[in-house]
C-alpha cells in the first residue's frame, strides 16, 4: 500500500514512522515543505534564546528515515490532490500516486492586515526559517516589537532580549497570556519579564508599522510612535487548509474528521494542528502527537478514536515557570493562593465542586496532581480547604 504523509512537522513524521513501524510491506513517502530534516517545532524558543543548537533541533535523521523505508521529501509542497486518480500534485508540477493520504499540513502564523505588514523586517514565529531571521537581525542589537503577548509572543521577547535586543511586547488586553492566566498571575508574569528589561504596552492597538523599505518603528492607535529594526507578529495560527480546500474536501476551521481521523474522503485522513475534530481545532502538540498514532492504527484497519482532553499551556523562557490547565472562565468559582514574598500564586476553578481549571505560577511542580483532578472529573470535596496547597495537603485529607 501506498501511503503519503503531507507535511513534515511533528504530526506527519510521527505518524509516518509509527505506519512504516507497522506494516514494513508499506511504501511510504514523507513530503515536507520546509528544507530541514524533520525539527522539534517546540524547540525553536530554546534555539532562540541560545539553549540549543540546530542539530539539537533534529528529530529525525536522513538515514534513519531511510532505515525505516521512509521516502522522505524535503522542499516539496503538494499543491493538490487528483482524489478520482489518486494522485498528488506537488508545486513543481511531479505526480505522486498513493493508495492512502495524511494530510499533516498544520498552521500558519497570522499576519495583522494593518499598513506596513510587507516591509521588510516584519517577522512571524512558526519555522526554522523565522528564527534564523531573528537571529540574523538580533546580531546588529537594536530594538524589537513583539506584537501579542499570548505563550508565542513571551516566548519570542524573551529569546530576543537574551539576544541583547531592546524588547517591547504589545498587547490588546491588560495583562499577558490572558487565555491562560488569570489577572493576578498575569501580573506577576509582566513584573517578573519586566526586570529582565522586556517592556509591556498593555492594553495597545497596533495600528500601522512604519518605515519605507524596512521597518523603523510601530504606530500604536493612542498615537504613539515605539521605534523597532524588526516587529514579531505573534497574533495567533490559523489551520492550514489550503490544500484540503484545492482537493475539495469537507473543511471548517480545519479539515474536518472523524475520531478515527477520517476526513469526508475516506482515502485521506488529517492530524496535528490542520485537523478540526467535533468543531475544534488543538495547537498543541502533545494531541497532534495522539492523533498520528490514532490514524497509523486506523490505516492498520484497528479501531482507535482520539477524544480531547484539558489544554494545557506552559511557558519555557520567561525566566519563570508558569502552567495552566483546562478552563479558566469567569463562570467558576475561584480559590486563590498568593504568596508575593516567594513570587508563588495558584489559583483554582471549581464548578459543582469538581476541578475544571488550574493557574500556577513560580512553583508548578504540583501541575500533575492538579491535571489528574480535571481530567478525573473528581469531586474535590473535603479537600477544597487545602486544594491550593498541593498533594501534599488536600491528598491527605
Ligand atoms: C515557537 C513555538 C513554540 C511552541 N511551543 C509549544 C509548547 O511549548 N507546547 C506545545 O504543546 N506546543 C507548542 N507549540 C505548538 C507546536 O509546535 C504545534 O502544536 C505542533 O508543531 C503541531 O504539529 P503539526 O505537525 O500539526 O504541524 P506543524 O508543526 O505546523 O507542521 C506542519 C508542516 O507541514 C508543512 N506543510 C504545510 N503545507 C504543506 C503542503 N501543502 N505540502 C507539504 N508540506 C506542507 C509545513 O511547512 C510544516 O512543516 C509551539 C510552536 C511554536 C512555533
Amino acid at each position: 500500500m501506498k501511503i503519503l504523509v503531507i507535511g513534515a512537522g511533528p504530526a506527519g513524521t510521527r505518524c509516518a514512522t509509527r505506519i512504516a513501524e507497522r506494516d514494513p510491506a508499506a511504501e511510504v513517502t514523507l513530503c515536507g515543505a520546509e528544507a530541514a530534516l524533520p525539527y522539534d517545532r517546540v524547540a525553536l524558543s530554546s534555539l532562540l534564546a541560545g539553549e540549543k543548537a540546530v542539530p539539537e533541533l533534529i528529530t529525525h535523521e536522513l538515514m534513519a528515515l531511510r532505515a525505516q523505508r521512509i521516502a522522505y521529501r524535503p522542499a516539496t509542497t503538494i499543491e493538490a490532490l487528483d482524489r478520482d486518480a489518486h494522485v498528488a500534485v506537488t508545486a513543481r508540477g511531479e505526480r505522486i500516486g498513493y493508495d492512502r493520504v495524511v494530510i499533516a499540513t498544520g498552521s500558519r502564523a497570522i499576519r495583522l492586515p494593518v499598513p506596513g505588514a510587507e516591509l521588510a523586517g516584519v517577522l512571524t514565529y512558526r519555522s526554522l526559517n523565522d528564527v534564523r531571521a531573528m537571529l540574523s537581525a538580533a546580531r546588529n542589537g537594536g530594538a524589537a516589537v513583539v506584537v501579542g503577548g499570548g505563550l508565542l509572543g513571551l516566548e519570542a521577547a524573551a529569546g530576543l532580549a537574551l539576544r541583547g535586543m531592546k524588547v517591547t511586547v504589545l498587547h490588546p488586553v491588560g495583562w499577558p497570556m490572558e487565555r491562560q492566566l488569570d489577572a493576578g498571575a498575569g501580573a506577576l508574569l509582566a513584573r517578573r519579564m519586566g526586570l529582565r528589561g522586556i517592556a509591556f504596552a498593555m492594553p495597545a492597538q497596533l495600528v500601522a508599522i512604519e518605515g519605507t523599505v524596512r521597518v523603523s518603528g510601530v504606530r500604536l492607535a493612542d498615537g504613539r510612535v515605539i521605534p523597532a529594526s524588526i516587529v514579531v507578529m505573534a497574533v495567533g495560527i490559523r489551520p492550514d487548509t489550503a490544500l484540503a480546500v484545492a482537493s475539495g474536501l469537507d473543511v471548517g476551521r480545519g479539515i474536518r474528521v472523524d475520531g478515527c481521523m477520517r476526513s469526508s474522503d475516506p482515502h485521506i485522513l488529517a492530524i496535528g494542528e490542520c485537523a478540526e475534530v467535533e468543531g475544534r481545532c488543538i495547537g498543541l502538540v502533545a494531541p497532534a502527537l495522539e492523533q498520528a498514532e490514532i490514524a497509523a492504527a486506523t490505516l492498520a484497519g484497528e479501531d482507535a478514536r482520539w477524544s480531547a482532553r484539558a489544554d494545557v499551556a506552559a511557558l519555557k523562557v520567561s525566566g519563570t515557570a508558569v502552567w495552566s490547565a483546562g478552563d479558566i472562565g469567569a463562570e467558576s468559582e475561584a480559590v486563590t493562593l498568593r504568596d508575593e514574598g516567594e513570587d508563588r500564586y495558584r489559583r483554582l476553578f471549581l464548578r459543582e465542586d469538581r476541578l475544571v481549571g488550574a493557574v500556577l505560577y513560580g512553583d508548578v511542580a504540583d501541575s500533575g496532581f492538579y491535571l489528574d483532578l480535571i481530567a478525573s472529573k473528581r469531586q474535590v470535596g473535603r479537600m477544597r480547604a487545602a486544594l491550593a496547597l498541593g498533594p501534599a495537603f488536600a491528598g491527605a485529607v
